[in-house]
């Protein structure tokens, strides 16, 4: 271990069993600063269980003992980092993971098995995970919350076997196990009585896919009719980017907007929405200025830094909470100050990678793997291109179009919905865009969507001559392919097909297989 970009034998800090044999020596400066961090991390979590009712929550639901692992999962997102690379690592998961903990002390506070708060109760508008919490943006006095992201979705993150037991339970009750396992799973929560029963009413919505509808089918049903949580679907077109389909997706946002008038009594409020609005325009502005910097020689926010906080302040947060936007601030300032000094994140770029397809969850430390392992800079992935548009922040009616344009553009279904242009198309112009040489391709194989296009993909990228690596998984599930079996599919493509060495040898095999 050293002070070098990337580290060295990174492997040798594994061992088999949960946890790493030591932490990683970075040099004194970056350990210390990493330390105080993982101290920062600790403190969230203290402070988060020193409230009774937090406690009883770990008694009540199964899936609250991932939150074990949160130390763990971040020094997997930050394998060999020194210098900005760690301060903007910190900078966004310290953050997610305080805006996490104050989601579960808020769902726990409301939830009637705990807290049973019912003035907060009155106030909470529950969340589907698989949305854009646009139509919040205007409700300044109402909590919007989610049971999926914390239950399931951050599970995974934590602990690669979160989801096992819920898609087993789901599987008893007959859903074949071809479904995708990110709605199964969470069908599979709600059939078990384990997500948290709060909430004035309820927005789910039909992205992404019929999986997903399926999953929300089962969460409406038990929240209507047993816990007397009134549903809206809130329905995107599936073309999106079609012209004719946009006053119908605007007519539906004004409809979830009404719906949620008519069971908390709140307004909605233009000024909270366009302040809102701007803290988004902020944030497309400093990713736009990420992803310019990723064009160049020196790519400066990118792989495990680019992905889950781009889906966190898009999807969760959208401009309603201004820390993300100062992070963002923060972030563009460090990535300037490395452009500057033309510093590299590991010691040799050998490939430069646009990351397609959608992710497998149990292993998002992937990223990091492949810069550290075999110098595959991911200078972006699929979800992390989300939508460009600069909103409006003064006209109401653009406005619709804006929140039903957040909507569809959704993170995951703006390209695994909307035809060939938006999933294959985009990609090879990407390549260019990015002067990119290889495209890492996730093949989830319970996605219909994606996996229809498989020999689509090939035929473009031999005509292109572009490197393709199908890396295939099953989302949830690491039962089905190992996070060795992931990593396999790369090292036997590095060695067979380019005759590669990795730069990293260490960490080409991990013994990994049951750690956080
Ligand atoms: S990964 Fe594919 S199948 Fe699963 S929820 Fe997303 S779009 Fe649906």
């Amino acid at each position: 271990m050293s002070k070098v970009p990337g580290g060295k034998n990174l492997g040798k800090l594994y061992k088999p069993g949960r946890v790493r044999r030591r932490r990683e020596w970075r040099g004194f400066k970056d350990t210390f600063y990493d330390y105080t961090r993982w101290l920062k991390i600790m403190g969230i979590l203290a402070k988060f269980i020193i409230k009774p009712r937090n406690i009883k929550a770990f008694f009540r639901y199964r899936w609250m003992c991932n939150y074990l692992a949160a130390p763990m999962m971040l020094d997997r997102h930050t394998q060999g980092l020194r210098g900005e690379y760690l301060r903007i690592a910190h900078t966004e998961f310290d953050l997610v993971m305080e805006d996490i903990a104050l989601l579960l002390d808020n769902v726990f506070k409301a939830d009637k098995r705990i807290g049973n708060d019912e003035k907060l109760n009155k106030k909470v508008v529950l969340c589907d995970e698989n949305e854009m919490t646009v139509f919040m943006m205007g409700f300044p006095t109402l909590k919007g919350l989610s049971r999926e992201t914390p239950s399931v979705y951050v599970g995974v993150l934590l602990n690669q076997f979160a989801a096992c037991h819920y898609l087993d339970v789901v599987q008893e009750y007959g859903l074949p196990g071809d479904v995708c396992p990110m709605p199964a799973a969470e069908a599979g929560v709600s059939i078990e009585d384990d997500f948290p029963i709060l909430g004035a009413c309820a927005i789910q919505c039909n992205t992404t896919c019929d999986g997903s509808l399926m999953g929300n089918g089962v969460i409406s049903k038990r929240l209507e009719l047993e816990d007397g949580v009134p549903c809206f679907q809130l329905a995107a077109p599936l073309r999106h980017r079609e012209d004719d389909v946009q006053e119908y997706a605007a007519q539906e946002m004004r409809n979830a907007i009404k719906f949620i008038e008519d069971h908390t009594g709140a307004k909605w409020d233009w000024d909270y929405y366009f302040e809102c609005a701007h803290r988004v325009n902020e944030s497309t502005k400093a990713r736009q200025e990420w992803l310019d910097m990723n064009k160049t020689e020196y790519p400066q926010v990118f792989g495990s830094n680019l992905a889950l906080y781009t889906e966190t302040n898009y999807m969760a947060i959208c401009g309603k909470v201004k820390a993300f936007a100062d992070a963002d601030k923060k972030i563009t300032e460090l990535a300037r100050k490395a452009y500057d000094k033309k510093k590299r994140i590991v010691k040799e770029y050998r490939h430069r990678a646009i990351v397609w397809g959608v992710q497998s969850h149990y292993y998002m430390d992937f990223l990091i793997w492949l810069q550290n392992c075999w110098g595959i800079i991911p200078l972006t992935d699929m979800l992390s291109m989300v939508s460009t548009r600069i909103l409006s922040e003064d006209d109401k009616e653009k406005a619709l179009y804006d929140m039903a344009w957040l909507n569809e553009n959704m993170i995951m279904r703006n390209r695994t919905h909307g035809g060939y242009k938006v999933l294959l198309d985009e990609l090879w112009q990407f390549c260019e865009e990015f002067n990119a040489d290889m495209v890492i391709l996730w093949e989830h194989m319970a996605c219909k969507a994606l996996d229809g296009m498989h020999g689509q993909f090939e035929e473009k990228a031999r005509e292109k001559g572009i490197k393709l690596i199908w890396v295939g998984h099953d989302l949830f599930d690491p039962r089905i392919v190992s996070r060795q079996g992931v990593r396999d599919q790369v090292n036997q493509y590095m060695r067979l097909v380019l005759n590669e060495e990795p730069i990293d040898p260490t960490l080409e095999i991990l013994p990994d297989e049951q750690s956080w």
